[in-house]
């Protein structure tokens, strides 16, 4: 029973990044045009799934998942390694098999993290993220080619077409 879920998600409106919860009352609401878009059933769906094999947000089963290890902690943690190096390796009272101890834990606990987080699942349709609900055994990882085909088969319809202005030049000259 998971039971808790955080949804990250971009409004359809305005594209504005929104972060939701299932603890959080009423629907995802984007603050920055005032508008409320995924529903009710959302939450039901959240709260009552283990598993998640379709988009709470958008029903579509275009899904991939990810680790839910933010990524922003692993580079911290690696940053801060680097700089403890380097302060090691200034300090003549170390010694040289010590320098890169640092590094090599950190590396050891991002792993740990890495390893400890549970998988999150996201939407490439709707970009959503699902975190606190498993995502489907069956999903791949994220595969930016396929993102990148449902990104553009989104836009099919909508694109501009230049055609219209090549009007003068479309003239053929009077044949004598
Ligand atoms: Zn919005
Ligand atoms: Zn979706």
């Amino acid at each position: 029973m998971s039971g808790f879920a955080k949804v990250q998600s971009s409004c359809p409106d305005c594209g504005a990044f929104v972060k939701w919860n299932t603890r959080a009352p009423g629907s995802l609401h984007c603050s920055n045009c005032n508008k409320d878009f995924g529903d009710a059933k959302m939450r039901e769906t959240l709260l009552s799934s283990e598993i998640l094999t379709k988009c709470a947000a958008c029903g579509s089963d275009e899904m991939y998942r990810r680790k839910s290890f933010p990524k922003p902690v692993g580079i911290g943690i690696v940053i801060v390694a680097g700089a403890a190096t380097v302060a090691l390796a200034q300090s003549r009272a170390v010694p040289p098999w010590a320098i890169y101890a640092p590094l090599f834990a950190a590396a050891l606990v991002d792993a740990i993290l890495y390893k400890t987080t549970p998988d999150a699942a996201g939407c490439y349709r709707c970009l959503s993220v699902f975190f606190g609900v498993a995502p489907d055994e069956s999903l791949n990882a994220y595969d930016l080619e396929r993102a990148e085909e449902i990104r553009l088969g989104r836009k099919v319809g909508s694109q501009p077409s230049n055609s219209r202005k090549g009007g003068s030049s479309s003239r053929t000259p009077p044949h004598s």
